[in-house]
């Protein structure tokens, strides 16, 4: 498997890319697009003042403005790179903008909420294809991306029943250009595969790491110089934005709760087989969780580092 982004494309994607939110993934896709030649001139579009300056010294991005109807303005490609609680307001505010032909997208890691909010400010003729890279870091803002994000991880295409078929094939040029891997679904079936693979796991990290805080017994200072002992990779993901946080569990409830729900009932039967003295039970249940470790691995998903084998950002 490649570590290295190839070489750029000889003609590329889109004419004119505009970004809506420049953070860690809208940044990533600022500089990605621009090394491997995914647009001919990128226009970063974000509400805050401070990144708008920060995007400019960085010069990830041919124009920025803040005014989202002008942004896009032009663009035969908007991606949309906000919290997921801002993205129907970010498409009421462009929508005047909007050139005829021209394909939206997002990066939310929620998808139905997602579609709710965007499609109906979408004009006639403008293709719409939700998207979710399935990469990341616990770090946020425009320093935190780098171009190598995409780099072996999954892009999951969720098209709407009206997804015109070349604006999907131009959307997964796009992604594979950042070096994914894409696969299509439903945004239901998205939502539902994530709240177990990514949103049940940080709410659970949130929620340990909350505990270990309130302990009463155990000082701060010892769950700090001890957290080698598994905490520590917990309060990684805990370290995740708050606000990106609070709006995917917010957007993707259904599906949290039915996981949290099952989450819970299997917590009690390990809680069963400790009271009991059921060594058997928790061997083979934990000997099945290594094994679903090591299939992670043998997919390139992982490596066997103990950091979680992040790769090290780069530009
Ligand atoms: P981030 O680093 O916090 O960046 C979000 C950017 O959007 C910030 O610059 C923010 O400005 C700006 N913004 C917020 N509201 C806006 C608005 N109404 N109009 C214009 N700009 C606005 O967040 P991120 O991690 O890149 O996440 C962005 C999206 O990617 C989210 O939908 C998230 O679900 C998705 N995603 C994240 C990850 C991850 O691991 N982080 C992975 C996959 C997908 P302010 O700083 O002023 O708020």
């Amino acid at each position: 498997m490649a570590d290295k982004l190839g070489p750029a494309l000889a003609e590329p994607v889109f004419d004119r890319l505009a970004l809506v939110g420049l953070g860690l993934i809208g940044s990533s896709l600022a500089r990605v697009a621009r090394r491997m030649n995914l647009a001919r001139s990128i226009v970063a579009i974000d509400a805050s003042e401070e990144v708008r300056a920060r995007v400019t010294e960085l010069g990830i991005a041919d124009l920025v403005t803040g005014d989202a109807a002008e942004g896009v303005r032009g663009a035969d490609c908007v991606i949309l790179c906000v919290p997921v609680g801002a993205c129907g307001a970010v498409a009421e505010a462009m929508k005047p903008g909007l050139t005829p032909g021209a394909v939206v997208s997002d990066v939310g890691s929620v998808k139905t909420s997602v579609v709710e909010q965007v499609a109906p400010h979408l004009p006639d003729g403008v293709h719409f294809v939700p998207a979710h890279p399935v990469a990341g870091t616990e770090y946020s803002g425009p320093d935190a991306g780098f171009a190598t994000l995409f780099l072996n991880r999954w892009c999951i295409l969720t098209p709407v029943p009206d997804s015109e078929t070349e604006a999907v094939a131009k959307v997964r040029a796009f992604w594979e250009g950042a070096g994914s891997n894409v696969e299509e679904m439903t945004a239901e079936h998205h939502d539902l595969v994530l709240a177990v693979t990514s949103h049940l796991p940080h709410l659970i990290a949130y929620n340990i790491v909350g505990t270990a805080a309130d302990l009463e017994t155990v000082t701060e200072s010892e769950v700090i110089k001890f957290s080698a002992g598994g905490f520590r990779d917990f309060t990684r993901i805990a370290a995740s934005d708050p606000t990106m946080w609070r709006d995917v569990f917010l957007h993707n409830k259904k599906a949290v709760l039915e996981m949290l729900g099952r989450f819970a009932e299997d917590l009690y039967a390990l809680q069963r087989a400790i009271r009991w003295d059921d060594g058997q039970a928790l061997y083979d249940h934990f000997s099945r969780t290594r094994a679903i470790r090591r299939g992670i691995i043998d997919l390139g998903q992982e490596t066997a580092a103990p950091d979680f084998g992040r790769p090290k950002p780069e530009a």
